[in-house]
Parts: structure tokens; C-alpha cells; sequence
């Protein structure tokens, strides 16, 4: 495949115009202006007669840009009656209970084995502060818990009313077992969430966020060939924006993952650290994002974006555990 084009030369914009895009008739996207960046984590929201839908939220910390973009949108926030939730990382779904004790009707739609994590999010919060340390709250905001009657458990397959759409919730675990992707069968396209990989606007490049603790490359690759058979006309990524080569994305997203994965399989038997893995994985990615960085965008913006995004010491650190878990023997450690 070209370097010039991962996913064959399709014209993706390029230009933040504003906290709130619209992408079709009743969708919009909204910046959340992630550590006052733009194009690094989205929310979708979806209007109906019913009211209006948020796919994933974004960080505590953002939730003013968020409700912000939903009036630049031209819509009322206190219309909001469903948030639903790809997955529970704090970078989608942080700003989910500050929402819900603001929207006193809206309900939150999430993941089975996700929904006690949002009731009581002690636990995810240990785990992010195990990767993000000091940085906790300047990048995430205040964590609230979610009373169970506000929340809608998903099961696979499960259909969603969201705005004037029918969405159909998909059991995609791989990047964390919690995670669901939403197809609307109507139109053909998918909200991945997380699981379909990073691809910043105007940077044709596929990156995989791959965090501790639930990285699984075998679920991965099975929850990209289920999304892969419905043939998506596009892609709706929470980093970033929308993706009309869908295929040739998802192949893209599944050979790193695994080349990224050798890598770092390399790294473990050389004994390096997480630090030092990371390191390679920059020294892989880093000049192909800024050969890839469309001709208008700072090639250091873009480099600095995806890693705002999905940081590499984090990805180490989830192959690390992926292989000392799952695959011992690799490691000539059975
Ligand atoms: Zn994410």
C-alpha cells in the first residue's frame, strides 16, 4: 500500500471549523477540545423528535466544551435523553455522571460488564491513575458515580433508540472487554468507538490504542472481522471524525496491531521496560504520522495529537500485560 495513503488517497477534512460539524440530516459531531486541542476526542449527537443522543461524552473535564457544542449545534442540552456509551474509558465516558446529575431524564446506555464500573467507578479510577498519575485530574475532571436507575444495560445485539435512529449494539471486546459498537443498519454506518483504532482528520494514519488491562489481540481480531462483514459505508471514530474507506481502514488497523505487537513480543524477550517499548513504538509511528500529515497540518501537530490521543507508554504497557498474560510462553517464561 502507498505511503502517501493508508486508506487510498480519500479526502477526509482536514480543518477544525468549529466546536460542532454536521455530518448528515439529524448527526453532528462535537469537538470536545481535549486539553484545548481540537480533533482528539468526539462525541456524536443525534437529534430525533424524541429528543437527542450523545455517543460517548468525553472527559469530566470537558463537559462545558461538550454542551457547548451541542448549542452550537443549535440544540438545547436539557433535550438530551440518551447517552450512550461505546465503553467506560475515562476519555469517552468521564463526563457521564456530572451529565446524568444535570439531565435529570437522561438515561445512560452501557455495556453489561461495564455498568458497575459507572455505579461505583473506584476501581476504573485506581486503573487510570496507575497510567496517568498526577495528571488525573488536569486530563479527566472529577470521576462521578452513576445511581443504577439511570442506567440501561446493553446486551449484544441489542437495538438503541438514539435521536431519530435505530442503533444495534455490537459486542466488540479486544480493546477493553466492556466495549460495544453501534451499527446503524439503516444507513450502514458504525459508531466503533475505540476498537476500530485512531485516525486523526487529515492524517491518514491508523493507530491502535491498546491499554491495560484488558488488551486482547485474539478478541481484537475477531471484533474487527464483525465489523469488516457488515461492509460500513462509513466509520464514525471518537478519535477522529469519519471514515469513508472502510475496509482498507480495518486492514490497516489489524496488520499494526500486530506488527506493533511483535514489537513489542521483541522488546519483552530483550528485557526492556515499558518506557523502552514505547520508545519503539514512537520510533516506528512517529515519522510515518508526519509523512502522512496532510500538506496543510504541522506534522509535529499531528504527532503531538495522536499521542494526546493513545499515548505509547500506554500501549506498552498494554501488550506488556497481554503477553505476560495470555501468552507466557512466548516469553520462555511457562
Ligand atoms: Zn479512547
Amino acid at each position: 500500500m502507498a505511503e502517501q495513503s493508508e486508506r487510498g488517497g480519500q479526502n477526509r477534512h482536514n480543518g477544525h471549523d468549529g466546536i460542532a460539524r454536521q455530518l448528515a440530516d439529524d448527526l453532528w459531531i462535537i469537538d470536545t477540545q481535549f486539553q484545548g486541542e481540537h480533533d482528539i476526542i468526539a462525541s456524536y449527537l443525534l437529534v430525533g423528535e424524541s429528543g437527542l443522543a450523545l455517543v460517548d461524552v468525553g472527559s469530566a473535564a470537558s463537559m462545558a466544551e461538550l454542551l457547548a457544542g451541542v448549542r452550537a449545534a443549535g440544540f438545547d442540552p436539557a433535550d438530551i435523553t440518551s447517552l450512550v456509551l461505546t465503553h467506560i474509558h475515562l476519555d469517552h465516558a468521564g463526563a457521564t455522571g456530572p451529565l446524568v446529575r444535570a439531565l435529570p431524564h437522561a438515561r445512560v446506555y452501557v455495556h453489561r460488564i461495564g455498568a458497575p464500573h459507572l455505579i461505583d467507578p473506584s476501581k476504573l479510577i485506581s486503573s487510570a491513575t496507575r497510567i496517568y498519575g498526577d495528571q488525573m485530574e488536569t486530563l479527566w475532571g472529577r470521576m462521578e458515580p452513576v445511581s443504577a436507575e439511570r442506567l440501561v444495560i446493553v446486551d449484544d445485539d441489542d437495538e438503541i433508540q438514539a435521536g431519530a435512529r435505530t442503533l444495534r449494539a455490537l459486542y466488540t471486546p479486544g480493546h477493553a472487554i466492556h466495549h460495544i459498537a453501534l451499527h446503524d443498519e439503516a444507513r450502514n454506518v458504525v459508531f466503533p468507538g475505540d476498537v476500530a483504532g485512531v485516525s486523526i482528520q487529515g492524517v491518514d494514519f491508523v493507530r491502535p490504542p491498546t491499554p491495560p488491562p484488558d488488551l486482547s489481540l485474539e478478541d481484537w481480531d475477531a471484533s474487527i472481522s464483525r465489523l469488516e462483514a457488515l461492509s460500513p459505508a462509513k466509520l464514525y471514530l471518537p478519535h477522529f471524525g469519519e471514515v469513508s474507506s472502510t475496509q482498507q481502514h480495518f486492514a490497516v488497523l489489524r496488520r499494526r496491531l500486530h506488527e506493533w505487537g511483535e514489537l513489542a513480543l521483541a522488546g519483552l524477550r530483550a528485557g526492556k521496560d515499558d518506557a523502552a517499548i514505547a520508545a519503539d513504538f514512537a520510533g516506528v509511528a512517529d515519522p510515518q504520522i508526519a509523512r502522512l500529515a496532510c500538506a496543510s497540518d504541522d506534522a509535529a501537530a499531528a504527532v503531538r495529537h495522536y499521542e494526546l490521543a493513545t499515548n505509547y507508554l500506554m500501549s506498552a504497557q498494554g501488550y506488556m500485560r497481554y503477553y505476560r498474560k495470555h501468552h507466557p510462553e512466548l516469553l520462555g517464561e511457562a
